[in-house]
C-alpha cells in the first residue's frame, strides 16, 4: 500500500451517513439526515425529462446554462436588490458543499486561518484541512446567536476568511441586520474574505427577512455566497448549487471549479431554469415549512423535551436534559435504537469536546410521517 497523508485529523464517516444507516438498520423514522421525504414538484421532473429528450445531455458552458444563471440573476435580483452578472459572477456548482469547499480552496494558502462559528456544519473543517490550512472555531452564545466580540478576538494576522451561515443548520437561528453589520466591520478591518452558506434561504419564519450576505452592499464586495436548488426545490440528491460573488471573486472560483466538477448536469440545469421562470415556485416556501414547523413543535410540547426557538432552516433541535444524562451521541443511537426516531447530536459540530444536551431533528417530512415521529416521541417520553 502507498502511503496515505493524514490531511483529515479525525475524518470518520459523517454523522449524516452514519445515523441514516443506523435508521435503516432499526427501521426508525429519519429524522436526522436533512433531506424531504416527499416528491418535488412534477412539474420540475416534466422539465428535467423534457430537456433531455431536446438534446441537453453534453457539457454544457463550465459556469452553468448561461438560462440558469440568467435566470438565477432575476431570482436574486427581486429577493435582495442585487444585480449580480450572470457571465461573470454566478456559477453553478455541483451542490452547496462542493461550492464551499472550492471557496475555500481558492482562498486559504497553506498555514492560513478560517473563522468557523460553533456548532457549525461538519463539511467546513475538513475542506480547510484540505487546503493545509487551520479551522479556528468561535462558539455561538448559549443561544446560539453570534457573539461578534469573541469572533474578533480570535482574528490573527493569519485569518483570511470567515464562513457564515444563516439560517444556522443546526440551530434554526437567522442573522439579522445588526449581524450583518458587525460581520461587515470585522471583515473589513481585518481584510477578511467571507463565504456565506444560505443554502436554507427560503426558510425563514414568522416574517422574518432573510439577510443574505447580497442585501449589504459593503458584504457583498467581498463575499461569496453559497444556495441550493436541492434545498430549495426538494431535490437534495441532485446536487445543484450556485455561487455568487463578485467577478474577481468568480473568476478565482472558476479557476479551480473547471479542474475539478468541470460541469454540472445539463439537463438538471435546463428543468430549474425552466422551473425558475415561476417565482410561485420558491416564493410559497417559507409557509409550507413554518406549518411544518409548527406541527411538529406542537406536537414535541407533549413530551419532555425542551424547545429551542427555530427562527429559519428545516432543523428543530431540542435540549432532553429533562429526560437523560447520556451524551449527546449515545442519546441519539438510544432514540434511533429504542424509540424509532433518528436525530443528530449537536456535538459532532464542535472542534473541542461539548455536551448540552442538544440533539437537532429534521421536520421536511409528509406530515404523516411528523405525526408518526411524534407518536413514537411522545409515548417514549412523556
Ligand atoms: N445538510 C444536510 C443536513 O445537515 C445533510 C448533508 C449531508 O448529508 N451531507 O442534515
Amino acid at each position: 500500500m502507498p502511503v496515505l497523508p493524514r490531511k483529515l485529523p479525525n475524518a470518520g464517516t459523517t454523522i449524516f451517513s452514519r445515523m441514516s444507516q443506523l435508521a435503516l438498520e432499526a427501521g426508525a423514522i429519519n429524522l436526522g439526515q436533512g433531506f424531504p421525504d416527499f416528491d418535488p414538484d412534477p412539474a420540475l421532473v416534466e422539465a428535467v425529462h423534457r430537456a433531455m429528450r431536446e438534446g441537453h445531455n453534453q457539457y454544457p458552458a463550465m459556469a452553468g446554462l448561461p438560462l440558469l444563471r440568467e435566470r438565477l440573476a432575476t431570482k436574486l435580483h427581486l429577493q435582495h436588490g442585487r444585480a449580480y452578472d450572470p457571465a461573470l459572477e454566478l456559477t453553478i456548482s455541483a451542490g452547496g458543499t462542493q461550492a464551499i469547499y472550492t471557496a475555500l480552496q481558492c482562498l486559504l494558502e497553506a498555514g492560513d486561518e478560517a473563522l468557523l462559528l460553533e456548532p457549525a456544519f461538519d463539511s467546513y473543517a475538513p475542506a480547510v484541512y484540505a487546503a493545509h490550512a487551520h479551522p479556528v472555531g468561535v462558539p455561538l452564545d448559549e443561544v446560539y446567536r453570534p457573539d461578534w466580540q469573541r469572533v474578533a478576538t480570535a482574528i490573527t494576522p493569519r485569518t483570511r476568511v470567515i464562513l457564515v451561515n444563516s439560517p444556522h443548520n443546526p440551530s434554526g437561528r437567522v442573522f439579522d441586520d445588526a449581524d450583518l453589520d458587525a460581520l461587515h466591520q470585522l471583515a473589513e478591518r481585518h481584510d477578511l474574505a467571507v463565504i456565506s452558506d444560505e443554502v436554507y434561504e427560503h426558510m425563514v419564519f414568522d416574517g422574518r427577512p432573510h439577510c443574505s450576505v447580497a442585501r449589504h452592499e459593503g458584504l457583498a464586495a467581498r463575499s461569496f455566497i453559497v444556495g441550493s436548488f436541492g434545498k430549495t426545490f426538494h431535490v437534495t440528491g441532485w446536487k445543484v448549487g450556485y455561487v455568487a460573488a463578485p467577478a474577481p471573486l468568480t473568476a478565482a472560483f472558476r479557476a479551480l471549479h473547471q479542474y475539478t466538477v468541470f460541469t454540472v448536469n445539463p439537463a438538471v440545469q435546463k428543468g430549474l431554469a425552466d422551473h425558475l421562470q415561476d417565482a410561485a415556485h420558491w416564493q410559497g416556501l417559507a409557509p409550507f415549512y413554518q406549518a411544518k414547523r409548527d406541527r411538529f413543535r406542537a406536537g414535541l410540547a407533549g413530551t419532555r423535551l425542551r424547545l429551542l426557538s427555530c427562527e429559519g432552516s428545516y432543523f428543530q433541535t431540542v435540549d432532553y436534559h429533562a429526560l437523560s444524562n447520556l451524551p449527546e451521541t449515545e442519546f441519539a443511537d438510544w432514540l434511533t435504537r429504542e424509540v424509532g426516531v433518528a436525530a443528530i447530536p449537536l456535538s459532532v459540530f464542535y472542534s473541542q469536546p461539548q455536551e448540552r444536551g442538544h440533539v437537532r431533528f429534521c421536520f421536511a417530512k409528509r406530515d404523516a410521517t411528523l405525526d408518526e415521529a411524534l407518536r413514537r416521541l411522545q409515548g417514549a417520553l412523556a
